[in-house]
C-alpha cells in the first residue's frame, strides 16, 4: 500500500489548517473587504490595501532572523510553542533532573521543580555565582559564560540540606538566546554503592590478612626457634590448621554472597517443604548442639508448610540461625524452634522462629546485624568461628524469596530470630 501519498495529503491538509489558525486576522480582514466591496468599490480598494499590508507585515515578521527575537524564559512570559500542544516550559518542567537556566550575568531565568526540590527557593534574577560558591561550580559557570565551546561537566557535592553528589553539565542554549543551562545528574546512589564496595573490599582483605599473618608468623617460628621442639610444633600446626579453616570459611561465605548477587534477577520457585528443611538443619546441627550442651526443642504444626524457593538456600538460612542460637545463646542451654502458618493482609505466611536464652543483643546493634562483617563482639564471633557474613547471607536469600527477617532481643533474656516467608499459593 502506498502510505506516502496518504501521509503527504494529510500533512498538506494539516498545514492548510495550521496556516488558517495562524493567519485568522488576515482572513477576517479579507472577508470583511469582500463583503464591503458589494456596497462600494472604494471599500474594496481600501480592504485590498489593508490585506496586502497585513500579508507583507506577516511575511516580514515570519522571515525575521531568529537572532533578533531573544527569548526570555520566565514563568510569567507567554510560552514558546515546541508543538501545538507543548511549550518549552512544559519540556523543561518535565525534565526529571534539576534544570536551571541563567543569563550572561549568571542571573536565574528559570528553574524547574526538580531544581527547587533539590536546592530550595530559587528566585528569578538570583545570581548563580552566589548560589553555587564551591570552586568547581564557580569555575564551571565562569567558563561557560565566557566561551562559546560545547557543554562542560564537573562533579559537585551539595552538603545542605542533605549530602548529595551531582554530575553537573553546563552549556549555552545557543540560538542567539544569550541564555545558559545547568543540568544536575544525581549520583548519590552510585557514590554510596562505590563506597560500600570499597568498604567491603577493605573488610574482606582485612579478614583474610589476619589468618594469613598468623600462619606466616608460625611458619617462621617453626623454621627458627621452634625447629627442634616437637610439642611447640604440634601446638603451632594446630593453630595454623584452625587459621586455614577460618580462611576457607570466609572464602565460602564470600562466594555464597557473590553467587547470590549474580542470581539476584531470577526468583527461585520450586515447592519447598519448610518443616522438612528445618528438621534436616536440626539433624545436621545435633552434634554441635551436643558439644555446646544446648538442647533443641521443636514445635511444628501439622499440615502443609510449603513455600516457593530454593531448598539449598533455605537450608543455609535456617542453618545460620540455629547455629548462631546454639553458639551465641550457649549459656541458655536451650534453643526453641517453632513453625507457624498465619494469614496477614490476605496472604498466608509461614513463620519460623528460632529462640535462644543466651545473653541477648543490645538494642542499638539489632538494625545493623545483617550488614556485611558487622559483629556485636568481634572476639566472640572469631572464637565461635564466625565470619560476620552469616546474617548478611540470610538477608540476601530471604529477599530473593520475598521473605524477611525479624529480630527481637532483650539483654539478658536471649534473642528471637523469625523468618517470615509467603506460603506457596495453591493453584
Ligand atoms: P558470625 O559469623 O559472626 O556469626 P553473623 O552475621 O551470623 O556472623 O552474626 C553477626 C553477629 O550477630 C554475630 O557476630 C553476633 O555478634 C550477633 N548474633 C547473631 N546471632 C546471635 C544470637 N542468637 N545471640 C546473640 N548475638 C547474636
Amino acid at each position: 500500500m502506498n502510505t506516502e501519498g496518504v501521509d503527504g495529503e494529510t500533512r498538506f491538509f494539516e498545514r492548510v489548517m495550521a496556516a488558517g489558525r495562524r493567519e485568522w486576522p488576515v482572513l477576517l480582514i479579507a472577508l470583511a473587504a469582500t463583503a464591503l466591496a458589494f456596497y462600494h468599490p472604494a471599500w474594496a480598494i481600501a480592504g485590498l490595501v489593508v490585506v496586502v499590508a497585513a500579508i507583507v507585515l506577516r511575511i516580514v515578521v515570519a522571515e525575521a532572523p531568529e537572532s533578533t527575537q531573544i527569548p526570555v524564559i520566565s514563568s510569567a512570559r507567554p510560552e514558546t510553542a515546541v508543538t501545538d500542544h507543548v511549550s518549552a516550559l512544559d519540556l523543561a518542567a518535565a525534565v526529571p533532573d534539576p534544570l536551571i537556566i541563567f543569563d550572561a550575568t549568571s542571573a536565574l531565568s528559570y528553574a524547574n521543580d526538580a531544581a527547587r526540590r533539590a536546592f530550595g527557593p530559587l528566585q528569578e534574577g538570583m545570581p548563580m555565582l552566589l548560589k553555587y560558591r564551591a570552586p568547581e561550580m564557580q569555575e564551571l559557570l565562569s567558563s561557560v559564560i565566557g566561551s562559546s565551546d560545547g557543554p562542560r561537566r564537573v562533579e559537585y557535592v551539595e552538603r545542605v540540606p542533605v549530602d548529595a553528589s551531582y554530575l553537573v553539565t553546563a552549556g549555552s542554549i545557543g540560538a542567539g538566546s544569550g541564555l545558559f543551562f545547568l543540568l544536575f545528574k544525581d549520583q548519590s546512589e552510585a557514590r554510596r554503592i562505590d563506597r560500600m564496595r570499597a568498604d567491603f573490599i577493605a573488610n574482606a582483605s582485612h579478614e583474610m590478612r589476619t589468618p594469613l599473618a598468623s600462619i606466616s608468623g608460625f611458619v617462621e617460628t617453626l623454621r627458627g626457634p621452634a625447629k627442634d621442639d616437637p610439642a611447640a610444633r604440634e601446638r603451632f600446626l594446630k593453630i595454623m590448621q584452625e587459621q586455614t579453616g577460618r580462611m576457607s570459611r570466609l572464602i565460602d561465605d564470600l562466594l555464597s554472597l557473590s553467587r547470590l548477587e549474580m542470581k539476584s534477577h531470577g526468583k527461585p520457585a520450586e515447592p519447598v517443604d519448610v518443616r522438612s528443611v528445618v528438621q534436616s538443619v536440626i539433624d545436621t546441627l545435633k552434634p554441635l548442639a551436643k558439644d555446646l550442651s544446648v538442647a533443641i526443642h521443636t514445635d511444628f504444626p501439622a499440615g502443609d508448610l510449603l513455600v516457593s524457593g530454593d531448598r539449598d538456600e533455605l537450608f543455609q538460612v535456617f542453618e545460620n540461625l540455629v547455629e548462631n542460637a546454639c553458639k551465641y545463646g550457649q549459656t541458655g542451654g536451650r534453643v526453641d524452634v517453632s513453625i507457624s502458618s498465619q494469614g496477614e493482609g490476605g496472604q498466608q505466611q509461614i513463620r519460623v522462629a528460632i529462640r535462644d536464652f543466651g545473653p541477648g543483643i543490645p538494642e542499638e546493634h539489632i538494625p545493623r546485624l545483617t550488614e556485611r562483617f558487622y559483629r556485636v563482639d568481634v572476639q566472640s564471633s572469631r572464637a565461635q568461628k564466625g565470619t560476620g557474613l552469616g546474617l548478611s547471607i540470610v538477608k540476601h536469600i530471604l529477599t530473593r524469596h520475598d521473605g524477611r527477617l525479624s529480630i527481637k532481643s532483650e539483654v539478658g533474656q536471649g534473642a528471637e530470630f523469625t523468618v517470615i516467608l509467603p506460603a506457596r499459593q495453591v493453584a
